[in-house]
Parts: C-alpha cells; structure tokens; sequence
C-alpha cells in the first residue's frame, strides 16, 4: 500500500472496503440505488493500479453509456490513476472489430456501420409484404433488436418469441420473415447494424485464435457497472474476453433492469454467486445519494416487487441530512405541467442550484418537446439527453451523409476537423457565417455542434486502436468519427447545451443530481398503455424507481390530468405509494378577480406553481410546502409580466458541448 492508494480508501464504508480490497478473482455487488456501487469498482480499480497489483492497461471497464465511461475515466484520473479503458460494450467491440478488421476480413474493406434500423426494416416489411409507417418500423427494429440481443436467428424467432411472453408487434410469423429479410437487405448492401459489429467481435475471438490471444494479452482485468441489464450478447462478449479466466468484478441492482425489453436480464447478475462459487459477495445497503423521505419513497416503490427481487431485496437506509418531502402535483393538462417545472427551474436556478444539477425525466421521448417549448419560453437552458432528435434532426442526417460521402471521394490524409468542416460545407453550410437568427440559425448551431465533437474526437478518440505497451496510436480519421457518429446516433447520445437536463428516464440510470422532477406520472404514460403482462408492468415499476432515484435533494412528480388532444381525466401512476396529493383547480394567478365562491375557497391554488392546496395550513400560507416562501406577491407579478414580454421572441438554445 502507498500514501496514494491509502487515500483511495478514505471515504468509502467497511463494505465498500472490502471490495476494493478483495483479492484478484470473481467479485459481486448486489446492492440498491445509491449505495455506492460505482464509486465501489472504480475505487477498485484505482486501489489496484496504485498498489502495483494490476497494470491500468490489461483493464477493462465497460460501463452503459459513453457519459458513464467518460465519468469514469475522470474518477480514475482524479484518484491517480490513469489509463484504464473504460468503455461502453457498442465501443470496446467496434474499436476491437476495427483494428482487427484486415485481419479478419481478408483485404475486404469494413463494412458500413448503419446508424438506425428503421428504414431498412421499413424496406424489409414493405418486402414481406407488410406496410409500416415509422412508428410501426421502429416496432419491428426493436423486436429484431431483441432477437439478435438474445442470439435468437430469424429461424428461431417464432419459438423464442413466445417462450419469452414476447408481444411482438404483428403476428410472430411474420416478425420472422421481416427479420430475414432485413439480414438479407443488409448483407446484399454490405452494411452492418450494431448487433451484427458485437457478433463480429465474439465471432473474431471465438474462430481466431491469434486474435483471441492477442485480446486476453491486452484485457486481463475486467469490471461491469450495471450488470442487471447485461443482455446475452453482450454475456457472450464477456465470455469471450474471459476465455475461462475469473477476474471480473460485477455491480448491479435487479431492481433496476429497464432494458429487458432489447434482451437484457438481470439473471446473469443474480446466479452470479452461484455460478461462480468462489466470489466475494457485497450487499449494500446505506444510501449515499438521496435524502432519507427519497429513500423512503424508493423503498415503497420497490416494496411492491415480486420474485428474484423481491427476495433478493434490501432495505435502503438514507444516510444523509433529511430534506422536503416529495408530493404528487396534478395539473389540468400537461401544457400546465410544464409550465409550472419551468417555472420552479427558473427559481431553483435563481435560488443557487446549478442548471446542470436540474433533471427533467420522462417516461417516452415524445414528452419531451411540450418541456422544451416551456423552458425555453422561461429562458432556462437545457440539454436533451437520450431523445433521438439530434440525430434525427434533418441537417444533421444531411450532414452525416456528406462526412460519408466525403470519406468516400478522399480517403485518407486530411486531419479530421477540416475535413468535418469541408464535409459539411458541401451541404452549404459555413463556419464563418452563422445566419442571423430564425430557424437557420438553429439549423447552423446543430452542424457547428458537429465540428465541436469532431474537434473533441480528434483530441481524445473514443477508441484508440489497441496496442502493445505504450503505442496507442489515435484513429482520428473522417471514417472512425463516422462510426462513432454512427454509435451515437444509435446510442442517441446528442451532443448538448449545459443546462437542465432533459432525459427518459432510461437515459438517467446511473446519474444523479440535486433537483429531479418526475413528470407524467399518469397511468398510461408511466406504466405506458403499452405494458400488459405483468413482466412488462414490473419493468415499467422498476423505471419508476430508478426515476426516484436520481434525486439528491429534491424531488418533484407530477403529471396532467389531461395531455393535448384527449379529454379524459387520468389517474396517477398506480405504483406510487399514497403521497401528499395537490389536484388541480385553477392556475395559479388566474380567477383572482373573480369573486370566491364558498366552495372555490375551500380549494385554492399555490401561487407559485398553480397546483391546488388540501392542507389548510398550505392554504394559509398560499403555497405549497415546498415552494418556496420568499416569493412575494410583487416578484411572481413582475415574473408573470417578465414570461409575457419574453413570450414573443422565444430563445431556442444551441447546442454546443458535446
Ligand atoms: P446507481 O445504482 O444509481 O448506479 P450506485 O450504487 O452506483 O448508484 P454511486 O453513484 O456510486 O451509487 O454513489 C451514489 C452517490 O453516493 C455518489 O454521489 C457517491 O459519490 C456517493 N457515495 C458513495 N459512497 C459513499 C461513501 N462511502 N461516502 C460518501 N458518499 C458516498
Ligand atoms: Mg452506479
């Protein structure tokens, strides 16, 4: 032990301890939210490296997304220890794929990574005979996804499908034949999706024995955060980087798999124990992230699991200062929710709370925009996370095409910013002339956010080439950032503004931050009418709980009893436990020349945030017990008269870190 790896020490509890101290061989955290799962393996690994133990190159951690790797990476820097790969599987398996590409290939040229599914099984339904619009094609990708997540052939798609409660969107038969037909329009245009590259990168280990060894020479030490949502592909890769060895450290919280619908399971992570009989078991328990009244909240949410989890599970206890406690706000319409979150960011961020410690998190994409709309009318900034709309923006999916295009007609020299930049300008955009203002311009931030990652790539690859000690070389031509492009937009990872996040809540696993608001909690939205058999409703149960979750200090939930277009009253989501419960009556400031009723007067609303007060001491006070007191009467006039003025020139932000 060093001075250094001491200090890599401090600050972690006696079970945390004993997994960064456990000796090399099979290592499992099973533990909730919060619990320090991921401060647990990345304190591990530092305490490793520092010790002398392990190399930092021979480690691999694979984390969920790219900002969780990146996150790591800045963990392990900031303990001392530097050069640990810590990558999602899409990017450890394409950078493996790429550089061992000529060999496996045979002089043949790599094929093309395809960014999205949709069209192509579009063209494959319109070939089975099927007629999809968009949405109907994104259906079948996803069940092709699951197929091939769950190494399930076309052929074997009718069995598989059913033996696993699938409810797929058309008859099974005719998934089967989509699916066929998608692989053969792939293979004819010499294309590969994401599933097929981590395939290449099993396959290229399992039938090539000089690439295998050269694989295990290179990763000897390996760690999985969120293993709960490991699908069997992904097991499969694992597998194949292992080749029989046992140094794996595993984390994960059953109660938090959100992907089982592309396949994953969290069966991996729970017959770990049993599978390898000589691992170090850790269960946690305290709760480092949240208040003790989230905690609370979380607990009930998860109270109500059945099975594995339920049997597997451990009570949470909240370690931190007590905070407010979290209600359920009910607003006549979701135009109303979102003002109102606007509204209360606006304040959180007048109140000191970084933008950038502020969550909006949804259940579905498409919620997102009425949330854009009312936060950029109230001037807050944001960033969308997880939404596909950056990459599905129409300059951007122009943009793409030329940057191919462009590697086609000049292969090769050009350093990669330049020949972003002359890509893009085949599409008429220009660097140095950003329109005015309007729609263009916002068109022009999106591309000039383009050059912004290209310049980030080109200072530190996403995957450099594996390489013997010391001769990592950086793959930073206009090819590799078209497949990291390509990764993202598959990933929908978008490039961003900092500021309040915007994110479903499958996008939010593993973060964290101060203010979290939970929006559209209705039935419907969240379990989605989608969800039918009880494993579906478990799942969306389970999302919910990983929402709640991500809260530090404060939590919103909230949702409106009526979204745009339908008139029926909903009701709150079903898995929330019996909160404090505000309906809604009338907005706040609204009908305040009108003469109170008698009954009127028994339910006002809260001033600050519209939604209506039960408690008689709140309707004294005439707010919320969570909003805040020190907004007089004079500031929320002055602010209703601010947000009318500024109505009109609506500030759209750019984007522009990645
Ligand atoms: P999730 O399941 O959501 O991924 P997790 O179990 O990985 O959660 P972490 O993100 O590692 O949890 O930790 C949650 C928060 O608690 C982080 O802010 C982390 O820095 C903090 N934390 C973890 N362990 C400790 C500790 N022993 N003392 C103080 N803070 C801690
Ligand atoms: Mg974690």
């Amino acid at each position: 032990p060093t001075v250094l790896s001491d200090a890599v020490l401090a600050g972690l509890d006696p079970e945390q301890r004993t997994v960064v101290t456990a000796p090399a061989g099979p290592v499992c955290i099973l533990a909730g939210a919060g619990t320090g799962k991921t401060r647990a393996i990345t304190h591990r690994i530092a305490y490793r490296t520092l010790t002398g133990e392990i190399s930092p190159r021979h480690v691999l951690a694979v984390t969920f997304t790219a900002r969780a790797a990146a996150e790591m990476r800045a963990r392990l820097g900031a303990l001392g220890a530097t050069g640990v790969q810590a990558r999602t599987f899409h990017a450890a398996a394409l950078r493996q794929v790429r550089y061992f590409a000529s060999r496996l290939l045979e002089g043949r040229s790599m094929p093309e990574l395809i960014e999205s599914k949709v069209r192509m099984v579009g063209l494959a339904a319109a070939k089975a005979g099927l007629r999809a619009d968009r949405t109907g094609a994104r259906d079948l990708a996803g069940e092709i996804e699951w197929a091939k997540s769950s190494l399930v052939e076309p052929g074997e798609y009718v069995v598989a499908a059913t033996k696993a409660h699938r409810e797929p969107p058309h008859d099974p038969a005719k998934v089967a034949e989509v699916f066929a037909a998608y692989e053969t329009l792939k293979r004819r245009q010499g294309v590969i999706d994401f599933e097929d590259m981590l395939r290449a990168a099993v396959w290229g280990i399992e039938e090539h024995p000089d690439v295998g060894e050269e694989i295990r020479a290179q990763y000897r030490h390996f760690v999985v955060d969120e293993y709960q949502d490991v699908n069997p592909l992904q097991q499969r890769l694992l597998d194949a980087w292992l080749g029989g060895r046992n140094d794996l450290t595993v984390v994960g919280d059953a109660s938090q798999t959100i992907y089982s619908f592309t396949g994953a399971t969290a069966s991996y992570l729970i017959d770990f124990p049993r599978q390898r009989r000589d691992a170090v078991v850790i269960r946690l328990v305290r709760d480092y992230r949240s208040t003790p009244q989230v905690v609370g909240l979380a607990n009930a949410v998860i109270r109500q699991a059945r099975g594995n989890e339920a049997r597997l599970r451990l009570e949470l206890v909240g370690q931190r200062p007590p905070g407010a406690e979290p209600e359920l706000k009910i607003f006549p319409d979701e135009a109303g929710e979102a003002a109102a979150v606007a509204r209360r960011c606006r304040e959180l961020i007048a109140g000191g709370t970084p933008a950038s410690e502020i969550a909006v998190l949804f259940r579905i994409n498409a919620q997102s925009e009425v949330y854009e709309e009312a936060l950029a009318e109230a001037e807050v900034p944001y960033l969308v996370r997880g939404a596909e709309r950056f990459f599905e923006r129409p300059e951007v999916r122009q943009a793409m095409i030329a940057l191919r295009a462009a590697v086609r007609s000049t292969p090769g020299e050009t350093p990669l910013v330049q020949a972003v930049v002359e890509g893009l300008a085949a599409t008429g955009w220009s660097r140095e002339q950003p329109p005015p203002g309007g729609a263009a311009r916002e068109q022009w931030e999106a591309l000039a956010a383009l050059v912004t990652l290209a310049e980030e790539y080109a200072k530190a690859p996403a995957f450099e080439p594996i390489g013997q000690a010391g001769a990592v070389q950086r793959d930073v031509t206009l090819t590799a950032f078209n497949d990291e492009l390509a990764r993202r937009a598959d990933q929908q990872h978008a490039p961003t503004v900092a500021g309040v996040t915007l994110a479903s809540l499958h996008s939010a696993k593993g973060l964290e931050w101060d203010a979290v608001f939970l929006v559209g909690l209705a039935d419907g939205t969240l379990p989605t009418t989608y969800a039918k058999t009880p494993e579906q409703l478990e799942e969306e149960r389970r999302l919910l709980y990983v929402g709640v979750t991500r809260a530090r200090e404060w939590l919103w939930l909230s949702y409106g009893q009526t979204r745009s277009g339908s008139g029926r009253a909903r009701r709150p989501c079903r898995f929330l436990p019996q909160l404090e419960r505000h309906s809604p009556t009338e907005r706040a400031g609204a009908d305040r020349s009108r003469k109170p009723d008698r009954k009127r007067s028994q339910v006002s609303s809260c001033r600050i945030c519209g939604a209506a007060l039960l408690g008689g001491a709140d309707r004294k006070m005439g707010r919320c017990p969570t909003c805040p007191s020190d907004l007089d009467q004079d500031l929320l006039d002055r602010f209703t008269a601010w947000r009318a003025e500024t109505a009109a020139g609506l500030k759209v932000p750019a984007y522009v870190v990645f």
